[in-house]
């Protein structure tokens, strides 16, 4: 007999669920994605247990087909790209396909949803199984219940931090895409305490006041800029907001968290050049640019973005950021003179 096991579709599954779903945070964030996607403008997150017993997610999104309820969760299935062709026009924040399948293969999962001129239904799938399907009526939008998340993979339950660990990490990752978005109202309620509500405004600034506080919101300097290919935009706060570590540092490319080591050089470089002292900024960095011109297609836990012409990123938020700043201070001292 020879060695070599064709691995069984459930034990395939749940290899591949380990590449998306890491942890709590991460499922959090897969199905604030696909709410994202579906254009929801409310989004309503709780968990209970860090997330190990509940995360629950509401969206006012355009809800999922009748005919789609079973094939959403099959490993590959998607509505956003049809052919890898259009990996280079990416506008959602999923495409993979792979969210749902691997959730489902690892936990409890009970959606209902309901599209326009559908009636509502739901679904229960348990480690990969489907349980049932229902008519379920309800208003317009998709309700997903992830309970008992890794039952069936005690391994990967052992790695978990405490419930409240995980709770904060839950809480950083929702507040992080909420200011990416602040034209979507986010509502996340953990271990049944509000902590986060942002309001749909359409402002960032207003989304960074919920998620940091009063002091961060009236010590931001806004910056902007546009260039052929993209557009940078964001805030910096002056030294009263400054940190002992990089922690309010934030980067979306195209409304994605990302890591980028030019950019960050750039905006403390610039930062310091009016410092007194020597701390790191707080800030939140928008880019904009062209789907055509960033790859989206690398693995989902690499967030460390490339780009072609670095030194042109450098120069752009190094140049946006510290004439902001320059002008802004100006302001501030021809005030405090009069
Ligand atoms: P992907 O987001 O990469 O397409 P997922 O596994 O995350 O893959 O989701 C599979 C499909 O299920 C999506 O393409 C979408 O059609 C549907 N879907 C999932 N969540 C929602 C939601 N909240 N609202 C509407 N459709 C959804
Ligand atoms: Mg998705």
């Amino acid at each position: 007999m020879g060695k070599i096991n064709i691995l069984s579709k459930d034990t395939f599954n749940k290899i591949a669920a380990g590449e998306v779903v890491e942890r709590p945070a991460s499922v959090v964030k897969e199905l604030i994605e696909n709410s994202i996607d579906a254009k929801a403008t409310e989004i309503y997150v709780e968990i209970l247990e860090g997330g190990e017993k509940l995360i629950k997610i509401v969206d006012n999104g355009e809800g999922i087909l009748e005919e789609d309820m079973r094939s959403a969760f099959l490993p590959h299935a998607t509505s956003k790209i049809r052919t890898a062709d259009d990996l280079f026009s990416i506008v959602t924040m999923g495409f993979r396909g792979e969210a749902l399948s691997s959730i489902s293969s690892v936990s409890r999962v009970l959606m209902r949803s309901k599209a326009v001129d559908n009636d509502g239904r739901e679904i229960l799938v348990e480690g990969g199984e489907i349980r049932y399907e229902k008519f379920s009526p309800m208003d317009q939008g998709t309700l997903m219940e992830i309970r008992d998340l890794f039952y069936n993979v005690p391994a990967r339950k052992k790695f978990l931090k405490s419930p409240s660990r995980e709770g904060s990490i839950i809480s950083e990752i929702v507040s992080k895409i909420s200011m990416a978005h602040p034209q979507i109202s986010f509502r996340l309620m953990v271990e049944g305490k509000e902590v986060l509500r942002t309001y749909g405004t359409g402002n960032q600034k207003d989304v960074i006041r919920q998620v940091y506080n009063k002091k961060v919101y009236e010590n931001l300097f806004y910056f902007e800029n546009h260039y052929d290919s993209f557009s940078v935009f964001g805030y910096i706060g002056n030294e009263e907001i400054s940190r002992g570590s990089r922690s309010h540092e934030t980067i979306f490319v195209n409304k994605r968290l990302v890591q980028s080591k030019v950019i960050t050089t750039a905006a403390e470089k610039a930062f310091k050049s009016f410092a007194t002292v020597s701390r790191f900024p707080f800030f939140v960095i928008n880019i904009e640019v062209f789907p055509e011109i960033i790859d989206v297609n690398i693995h989902p836990q690499k967030a460390e973005i490339k780009f072609e012409d670095e030194s042109h990123i450098f120069k752009s938020v190094f140049g946006t950021i510290h004439s902001a700043m320059g002008e802004g201070l100006k302001d501030t001292f021809a005030i405090e003179e009069e």
